[in-house]
């Protein structure tokens, strides 16, 4: 949408809203790593999607969303209801450069032989905070403020030499988290997350947890817990059927698995980027608004898969799927044993062991971590019941 018109109320207050995220996107405001077509692939994928989601919310009776860059380096995006015909989803441009850098960085490990060394860290391990590598600071380290940022991320992108016969994969991976992220993002303005959270405060609506004589209200952390979750699987269905209905469109069902592998590899590079410095799951307590990222990941694949039955390309989904997360995790452990072997970004600091991402199945604590998933699973199933019976079903499927 136009967001220049001075009289248009919705309009200043979206204004005002990126002003608040660092201001609009110009050229000249950001780096080298994205000063390419690269970003100009990605605003016609924001573009897309941003004409796929609107079509699922009128469809489902819900307000108009937008899509805009800010000029932010953080990581993440963020949504907010302008009023209650328009949502506006902000995207830090620091987000769109981080995917960018981290897609590179992983795949020149596609081709690599031998083994990554194993880091010993586990999901489990006592909470205490990790410093970063210092070159990977500006992808993983959770920076506010412009500052020298994208001069710090400039200069790792230019230390990457990837075979140019993988810029296709970059894009379309580029593609994926952004559409990952987006949906989610949507998700929660199509299934009313903020009017569900209003009227669960509001004693309005009862969302409840635990069963029989247990049975109880849920606290506000399980409900934002649930609501993130309902996000994910909402998301995971909208991105499965936009692409199924993309390799569809162009008579090219044969695609498929590939576009699986890679949705598979887009997801784990975008766990990986979140939340890098606090690796225990005993950091993300009964208190915590966000389930861990092993938590929310071993879900979001169950959600694709579940996704693909649902679209009959469950075929496809094991050929591609688990591959592609695999090959992506290698990826992050072959960038660990560089830099603990070879010194790489600056080497481990204080850690000799430098565990660069939250995505650790530990086998040791196999039943815990199944305990925490299940309780996880069961809070979303129930958000995901409770919204259908206020609200009604929803039609994911945009025809
Ligand atoms: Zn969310």
């Amino acid at each position: 949408m136009d967001i220049s018109d001075p009289h248009d109320p919705t309009a200043r207050a979206i204004r005002n809203l990126i002003d608040v995220d660092g201001g609009p996107l110009a050229p000249g405001t950001f780096g080298s790593t994205l000063y390419n077509e690269d970003l100009l692939h990605l605003i016609r994928s924001i573009t897309f999607l941003e004409e796929t989601l609107n079509v699922v919310s009128s469809t489902n009776g819900g307000p108009a969303a937008s899509v805009h860059l800010t000029r932010s380096p953080g990581m993440g995006a963020t949504v907010r209801m302008v009023n209650d015909a328009h949502a506006a989803i902000l995207v830090p441009v620091g987000t769109i450069a981080r995917m960018q850098v981290m897609h590179r960085l992983l795949l020149t490990n596609w081709n690599r032989d031998g083994r990554p060394v194993e880091v010993m860290a586990s999901v489990m391990d006592q909470p205490r905070q990790r410093a970063v590598p210092s070159g990977l600071a500006p992808l993983l380290g959770d920076l506010r403020g412009e500052g020298d940022w994208w001069q710090a991320i400039d200069a790792l992108d230019a230390t990457i030499t990837l075979d140019p016969t993988f810029a296709p994969d970059v894009a379309e991976l580029n593609h994926l988290s952004v559409s990952l992220l987006l949906s989610h993002e949507f998700a929660h303005v199509l299934r009313r997350h903020h009017e569900v959270r209003r009227k669960v405060r509001a004693g309005e609506l009862a969302f409840e947890v635990g069963d029989g004589q247990r049975r109880r209200p849920a606290t506000d952390a399980e409900l934002a817990r649930a609501i993130e979750c309902d996000a994910d699987l909402v998301a995971a269905y909208l991105v499965v059927v936009t692409l199924v209905k993309q390799v569809d469109g162009a008579g090219e069902r044969g695609w498929l698995p590939r576009g699986f592998l890679r949705l598979a590899y887009a997801l784990t590079a975008l766990l990986a980027l979140f939340d890098p410095e606090r690796l225990s799951l005993l950091e993300y307590g009964d208190e915590s608004a966000y389930p861990h990222p092993l938590i929310r990941y071993s879900a979001y694949m169950d959600y694709i898969r579940d996704a693909a039955r649902q679209t009959s390309t469950s075929d496809a989904y094991d050929q591609g799927a688990d591959f592609g997360a695999g090959k992506c995790l290698e990826g992050l452990a072959w960038l660990e044993t560089d830099i603990m072997t070879a010194g790489r970004f600056g080497g481990p600091g204080a850690d000799s062991e430098s565990p660069i991402h939250p995505l650790r199945p530990s086998t040791a604590f196999t039943q815990e971590l199944a305990k925490v998933q299940d309780e996880q699973r069961a809070l979303a199933l129930r958000l995901g019941t409770l919204i259908t019976d206020h609200f009604g079903e929803f039609k994911l499927a945009a025809r």
